[in-house]
């Protein structure tokens, strides 16, 4: 179809090669198409000429219109400068360089109407503007007009060649008079009729070069539709493949495992809402379709004992299961766990992390393929080549933002058919993110902790009230309770006034001696016997603080625990904040979090400690999170990818229109599944198109 966008961009008039492999290197932009979807960061209203007698120091940009009428070099050395004295008939104001002085003063002409563009400065009585934009009245006149002024991110590098925002402008403009009339709608015409959006041409041409701020609007709203649909539709539709096409293990059968587990080795009762999760799997496992689902529960929320329930139903009909987990900390966790769970029941299983030893290792890969292994826990250890299964039904991933999407493609491909796939985080993650990035997950939530917890009770303290800290933690030892302190990563920021790990190690060792107390320490520079090893004497409560370094973040499981300190606060994300957090109140005694900051605090960082003091809410939580740093930090978007490669709109901020194009899509594959009907076949195209040029965004399998 529009053959002429895919052309090399050496060969847009004002680019060569050159330029061409500057823009290739510096924004990516290789053909036509990429520069023409290079949108601006910004406009600036450019309709209004100001006269130099009407100007006051407040003005942040002007434009006046008007001749030089001399200039003067002033100044030696680095304080060497060229100024213009410009002249509209009402006033005079002097243009300023520093840089370029040769060039500039070469390419400028006495007596010839300029268009000048800047920030003006006010200084002993006159007005100046340092480093202009100068264009040609007359040239200007054969560039589209408009009455924004775009403007477009550049680097240092491409600034150096004189590829600056107008530059590029001037390429988008020489760009789209080529193009005119060629643009091809790539929306079908009823959507764009019946959504009451511009044409494609019509919202390009005004996202570059606005006519009014009305149009501009439109345009916008236009592209932003177009990619967000495009990306619903197509994780829509592969998501109903799946359900519709896959062929998935059907577990049919509640036997022997799941069923003495529940009635002799459970322990409590199942919160209502483990119970309704378990019900959606099981739902999944049994229909013959494979199962892609993401489970979402708060730290603390019972993940774990939902996944080994899942886990006995995959044995009960046969197969094999396994756990991945992000750390060795969590994965030995998950084993001890799990084996205490089923202790005194049939069911034989496995560690493999990355310190199992080879002898070991073997025995384990042999009885993993002749199915004496039942469910193998593990690190990503379980996704080496060697790992193979003789019949593995059902993946569970622990902690799922931590993985990438190529390492569970990986698992995936140990069966001949694709295992069941379970993915639990206590990341919450925003509606409008998850329905993005995991769009082809199914999604259950643990919405409710079991009974019995209080809430955790969250304070937040300046430095100098260190000394009352230390004091309340005494208390809490003294009542048998164990302490976390947590500080930002080890080492990394020396120069900055940050308490470091070793710092805090030592003044807590002073403030807390043996023999009365005793501390331990884990950080990431540590071997991981040592790090299992420290971890190890605070599981047992031998010791009374972990310090520690973020390595503790997800999983740990110490219900003794119950006061979780976190040093320089202000550093932390929202969500590193509250995974932390999550890792005390996990027993039935009150729990505080303390989060110690400096006096001198950003905004962000005091509206990060304030949400933090007033909910519990994961969920909360998470939306404020996707507010205030943008999908981009979010984690999990780093490994999709995805958040990088839009183009125009924002997951933090599209929230609406990603809820309508996703409303839009359902039901044009509702109608038409496979985008077969003529007035579909555009779609189909489209998404082909996508999906050629992109990296799969959409999942996880
Ligand atoms: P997470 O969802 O963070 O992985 P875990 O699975 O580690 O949470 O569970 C946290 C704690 O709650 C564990 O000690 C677990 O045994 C306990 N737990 C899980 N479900 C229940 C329940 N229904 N009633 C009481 N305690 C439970
Ligand atoms: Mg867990």
């Amino acid at each position: 179809m529009n053959n002429y966008l895919n052309r090399e961009i050496k060969f847009l008039t004002g680019v060569g090669p050159k330029r061409a492999e500057l823009l290739n290197k510096e924004l990516g932009i290789y053909t036509f198409e990429d520069l023409l979807y290079y949108f601006p960061y910004k406009y600036i209203d450019r309709s209004k000429f100001y006269r130099i007698n009407e100007l006051n120091p407040n003005l942040p940009y002007i434009q006046i219109k008007g001749k030089i009428t001399g200039f003067e070099m002033i100044g030696v050395g680095r304080k060497k400068r060229l100024v213009a004295f410009f002249s509209d008939g009402t006033g005079v104001i002097e243009l300023v360089w520093f840089k370029g002085i040769s060039y500039i003063q070469k390419s400028l002409l006495l007596n010839t109407e300029y268009i000048v563009f800047g920030k003006p400065g006010y200084f002993g009585g006159k007005y100046n503007i340092i480093h202009p934009e100068v264009e040609n009245a007359l040239k200007a006149q054969h560039v589209i007009q408009a009455k924004l002024k775009a403007h477009y991110n550049t680097t240092e590098k491409l600034k150096k060649s004189f590829l600056h925002s107008k530059a590029i402008s001037k390429l988008q403009n020489n760009l789209l008079i080529h193009l005119k009339g060629k643009i091809k709608e790539t929306l079908p015409d009823y959507l764009v009729l019946k959504y009451k959006l511009i044409s494609l041409e019509k919202a390009l041409f005004n996202i570059h070069f606005p006519q009014n701020p009305d149009i501009l609007k439109k345009a916008t709203l236009r592209l932003k539709f177009e990619e967000l649909f495009y990306i619903q539709l197509s994780i829509l539709q592969k998501r109903s493949f799946r359900i519709h096409k896959s062929h998935g293990f059907i577990f049919k059968k509640v036997g022997e495992n799941l069923n003495s587990f529940y009635e002799t080795n459970l322990p409590f009762e199942l919160t209502n809402a483990q119970k309704r999760v378990l019900k959606e799997i099981r739902k999944d496992i049994g229909s013959g379709k494979q199962m892609n689902r993401l489970l979402q529960g708060d730290v603390g929320s019972g993940k774990t004992l939902v996944a080994l329930m899942s886990m006995l139903i995959a044995l009960d009909n046969g197969f094999q299961a396994c756990i991945m987990a992000p750390t060795e900390i969590l994965a030995n966790q998950h084993f001890d766990t799990i084996k205490e769970f089923l202790d005194g029941l049939p069911v034989n299983v496995g560690l493999l992390t990355g310190s199992t030893k080879q002898s070991a290792r073997k025995e384990l890969h042999e009885n993993l393929m002749n199915g004496k292994l039942q469910i193998l826990i593990g690190t990503h250890a379980l996704i080496e080549d060697t790992v193979q299964f003789q019949n593995l039904g059902l993946v569970v991933i622990d902690e799922q933002h931590r993985f990438g999407v190529a390492q569970r493609a990986k698992l995936w491909k140990k069966n001949v058919h694709p295992p069941h796939i379970l993915v639990m985080t206590a990341t919450p993650i925003p509606r409008t993110l998850s329905m993005t990035i995991y769009g082809d997950l199914d999604v259950s939530v643990i919405d409710e902790l079991p009974p019995g917890r209080k809430p955790i009770k969250t304070l937040h303290l300046y430095d100098s009230k260190r000394l009352r800290m230390f004091g309340f933690l005494k208390q809490q030892i003294e009542q048998g309770r164990q302490i976390y302190i947590v500080y930002p990563l080890i080492k990394e920021s020396e120069k900055m006034d940050y308490k470091d790990l070793e710092d805090g190690y030592e003044s807590i060792t002073r403030a807390f001696p043996p023999p009365k107390y005793s501390v331990s320490v884990v950080h990431g520079k540590m071997k991981a016997e040592e790090k299992d090893a420290a971890m190890e004497l605070f599981v047992k409560g031998k010791t009374h603080i972990m310090v520690a370094t973020t390595v503790i973040e997800v999983g740990v499981n110490i219900p003794n625990a119950s006061v979780m300190v976190i040093e320089s606060a202000e550093r932390f994300g929202l969500s590193q904040l509250h995974q932390l957090r999550g890792r005390v109140g996990r027993g039935a005694d009150q729990s505080y979090c303390v989060l110690m900051t400096g006096y001198k605090l950003s905004n962000e960082g005091r509206k990060r400690i304030d949400i933090m003091t007033k909910t519990n809410d994961g969920f909360e939580i998470a939306e404020a999170d996707l507010k205030l740093r943008g999908p981009g930090d979010i984690e999990g978007t780093q490994q999709s990818g995805l958040a990088f490669d839009l183009k125009i709109a924002n997951l933090g901020q599209d929230t609406q229109l990603i809820q309508y194009v996703r409303d839009i899509a359902d039901e044009i594959l509702a109608d038409d599944p496979e985008l077969k009907k003529k007035e579909n076949q555009l779609l189909a195209y489209q998404l082909k198109r996508i999906s050629n040029k992109k990296v799969d965004f959409s999942v996880i399998s």
